[in-house]
């Protein structure tokens, strides 16, 4: 089986390639002449996750999955949310894509809140033989006061996974993927294509 990983980072690929093994062979969007950025502009990781799955479904007709993932903060109403990758730049404190910037606008937003809690959720949408399924991973946890650890991307220095001391940075990644969001919608997805 083949299928198309709408993704343009070649580290994801590899990664969620080597959890599939060899039931299906992954490609990406430029292998398929597809190479401008896919657009994500809905306010749901759903609808994100779904938007890009169906832009390559409609140019290529090939099988597709497509993911999204947001940081949910319960004090702040779930934000970050579908915006977690650009945090800073839609609240005007920085610029594109800056986890320092986001993860320092975080922890300013949280100074003083006693209700830490968050969870980080990811949103698979599949696309095989034109229908559509949706996979969601999600891991409960708690944001903490300051960064620890150096491992990892994005906000894991600040979010600590619930039943562990340690932040996701201070984790192997072997761990983290284990017991992540992504890992938990991958395993899914992994799943159903194993029954098929
Ligand atoms: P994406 O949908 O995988 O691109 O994730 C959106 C944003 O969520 C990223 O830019 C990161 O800021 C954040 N994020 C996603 N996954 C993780 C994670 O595993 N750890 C920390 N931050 C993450």
């Amino acid at each position: 089986m083949k299928i198309v990983f709408a993704t343009a980072n070649r580290n994801k690929l590899r990664e969620i390639q080597d959890l599939i093994g060899p039931r299906a062979e992954l490609s990406t969007p430029a292998d398929h002449g597809i190479t401008e950025e896919i657009p994500e502009d809905r306010p749901t990781l759903e609808g994100n996750a779904l938007q890009k799955a169906r832009y390559i479904y409609e140019r290529t007709g090939l099988d597709c999955f497509a993911d999204d993932t947001g940081l949910e903060v319960e004090a702040l109403g779930g934000e970050p949310g579908v915006y977690s990758a650009r945090y800073a730049a839609v609240n005007g404190a920085g610029e594109g894509h800056s986890s320092e910037a986001n993860t320092a606008l975080l922890l300013e937003r949280l100074a003083g809140v006693e209700n830490r809690r968050a969870r980080f959720r990811t949103v698979i949408a599949l696309i095989l033989s034109g229908r559509e399924y949706l996979f969601e991973g999600v891991v409960d946890g708690e944001i903490t006061t300051e960064r620890s650890g150096a491992e990892g991307f994005g906000y894991d220095p600040v979010f600590r996974p619930e039943g562990y001391a340690e932040t996701f940075a201070e984790m192997p990644l072997a761990l983290k993927n284990r017991i992540s969001h992504r890992g938990r919608a991958t395993a899914k997805l992994i799943d159903f294509l194993a029954a098929l």
